[in-house]
Order: C-alpha cells, then structure tokens, then sequence
C-alpha cells in the first residue's frame, strides 16, 4: 500500500493503477463503515485508492473542524489490513492553494434538511470532491447513504457535471444496537451512547409502519417523533420524509421517500435514515 501526500506523487502512482480504479473519500477516522465501501471497491474493482482529508471548508465556523477526530497510523493499518492500494493524504494547502476561489454548488437539492441547516456544508462537500476525483480520476467512487443528502448531491453534481465515473452509494453499517457507526459517535459519553440508539429505533418503528401500508408522511414523521421523545436525552433537530429526488417533504409516499434524521445527544448532532419503498438511492 502507498501512502501519498501531494497530487503529483498521487498522479505518478495513479498511472501505474491497474483499472477500473474505486475510489473512497473519506475524513478519516475510520470505521466498518467505511470498510465495507473499501471493500465494496475492491470487489467491483482492479485497484482501490482512498483519501483521508478533513476537509475545511465543509466545516462551519461553530462547527467541529479542529476538534474531528484523527488517528493516522490506526486508519492506515485499517487500509492496508483491508489490500488498499493507494491512500492520498493531503495537507489543507494542496487541496486549496492560496488563491483559491472556484466552487462547486448544487442548488435546489442543498437547500433542504442538512443543507438548511448547515449553509455552506454541500458547496464544501461538492468541490472537495469534484477536486478529489478529477485529481485520482476513478471509474467508480463509493459512498454511503449514511450521509443521503450528500450521497444524492455528488450524484447530481457527477450527472449534471458529465463527469466520467459511477456513483455506488452502499448501505449503512450499523453498530448492535442500531446506532449508524459514524467517526462523531467518539464524543457520546457511555451515557449519551446509550440514548443515541433512539435514532434507529425511531426511524425502524416508521419503516415498519410503511410496511404495514402507512403512506401518510406526516404520521411517519410523527411515528419518529414519538419515540424519540421517550429519549430525554435526545433533542431533535430536523425528522424528514422527503421525495429521494427533490428532498422535498412528502405529504404522501407514492414510490419511494427518505425517511431521515437529524438529533443532538446531549451537544453532539447524529445523523441517520432509512429509505422507505427503495432499496438504494
Ligand atoms: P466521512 O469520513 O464521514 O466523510 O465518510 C466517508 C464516507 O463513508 C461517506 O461516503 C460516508 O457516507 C460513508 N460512511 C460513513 N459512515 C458510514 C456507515 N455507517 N455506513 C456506510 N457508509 C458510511
């Protein structure tokens, strides 16, 4: 496995890349869940390159940038346990020079639910990786519907850009007691870990109701609603059941919906979704 920190090194070690090349941006901190894209990769693929870059300009001004957790040498192991064969390590400045000043913006779809809420999170998302792939220029990249809303933006942007790959998104990867495995759950305390089940649990009691024939989007939100207030340790932010094209709230599920989430457990704010009607986004 080769571990790079400069575009050129990564060009010069791209070029000798058995293809189709998978590709799995990552922040780091790794987890099964970002194994099982690697691993996805590595099935459907020839070689597989991954990057670790906490990307700034992703981040907030009172968001988490600076405290995110990092361990390098623990996520290399990972990768190389898992036949990586190449990971892009960059520094802040090789992604955004100075003078940088060109941006990637998806519009309708980042207006809504983690978009709302977090302005300025999917143009960072969306030029990051813009960049990312034109500088590794895979076949295929995975990501996960963990992160739906950023999922469904980097498939627009891959469309409406042409740019010359796949989209795979794969399933979430879940801890025991369903809590999505994600590199912020590190800042639950043991109590706080406990509760941040509720997400789950809210979002598996709607996804039952659908199967049962509820098609009614604010019951199924509602639904969420009431177990998540069982948790009083839980402080919901946002419960959506969104159309899977437009994100638009749903009064009535017809196809498909994205039945998602956003809760603070005590000061840390956890994600999650399930998709109702579909299999995949
Ligand atoms: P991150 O390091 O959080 O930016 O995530 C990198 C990629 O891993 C993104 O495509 C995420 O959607 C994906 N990912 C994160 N958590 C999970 C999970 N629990 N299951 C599947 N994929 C995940």
């Amino acid at each position: 496995m080769k571990v790079v920190k400069t575009i050129s090194e990564l060009r010069d070690s791209r070029r000798g890349l058995k293809e189709p090349v998978g590709f799995v941006p990552t922040m780091g901190f790794l987890h099964e869940g970002h194994l099982s894209l690697v691993r996805r990769s590595r099935e459907e693929c020839q070689s597989t390159v991954v990057s670790i870059f906490v990307n700034p300009t992703q981040f907030g001004p009172q968001e988490d940038l600076t405290r995110y957790p990092r361990d390098l040498p623990r996520d290399l192991a990972m990768l190389e346990k898992e036949g990586t064969d190449l990971v892009f390590v960059p520094e802040a400045g090789e992604i955004y020079p100075r003078g940088f000043q060109t941006y990637v913006q998806a519009e309708e779809l980042t207006k809504r639910l983690e978009g709302a809420l977090r302005p300025g999170h999917f143009r960072g998302v969306a030029t990051v990786v813009t960049i990312l792939l034109n500088i590794v220029q895979p076949q295929r990249a995975y990501c996960g519907q963990k992160d739906a809303q950023q999922s469904l933006v980097i498939k627009r942007m891959v469309q409406d850009l042409n740019l010359p790959l796949e989209i795979v998104a794969c399933p979430t990867v879940r801890e025991e007691d369903g809590l999505a495995m994600s590199s912020r759950n590190v800042y639950l305390n043991p109590q706080e870990r406990k509760a941040a089940s509720a997400l789950s649990r809210g979002l598996f009691v709607a996804e039952k109701a659908f199967q049962d024939g509820e098609r009614d989007g604010e019951q199924l939100r509602n639904i969420v609603r009431q177990t998540l207030k069982e948790e009083p340790l839980a402080r919901i932010d946002y419960i959506s059941c969104a159309d899977l094209e437009t994100l638009q709230e749903l009064q009535r599920i017809e196809r498909g919906a994205l039945l998602s989430l956003a809760v603070f457990i005590g000061k840390t704010r956890l994600i999650d979704n399930v998709l109702l009607g579909v299999d995949s986004l």
